[in-house]
């Protein structure tokens, strides 16, 4: 995929270059809701969903991507899709 597509700009309502960015995964902070479950499930007894239920990498990610357009400098997103690789390549 380049690094620059031209997209719609819901900002400036019209057809624009956009540069295309990866957006990654923010660090993983503390105390959201699954981290509090998973520490209460740290005992004995049934642990419901964290008892068994392998999980694991699936084998393609979604890849999330934000649109970033060059005549007003604002971002939007799209819907992200699967690939099991992607790169983002200069032109
Ligand atoms: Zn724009």
């Amino acid at each position: 995929m380049p690094k620059q597509i031209m997209a719609h700009c819901p900002f400036c309502k019209k057809h624009t270059t956009q540069n295309v960015e990866r957006v990654r995964r923010g660090q993983a902070s503390s105390l959201t809701h699954i981290v509090r479950q998973k520490f209460r499930a740290n005992g004995i007894g049934n642990r419901g969903k964290f008892s068994k239920v392998p999980g694991g990498d699936k084998p393609t990610k979604r890849l999330n991507l934000r649109y970033r357009c060059t005549a007003c400098k604002k971002a939007h997103n799209r819907a992200g899709f699967r690939a099991g690789k992607f790169d983002l390549i200069e032109g």
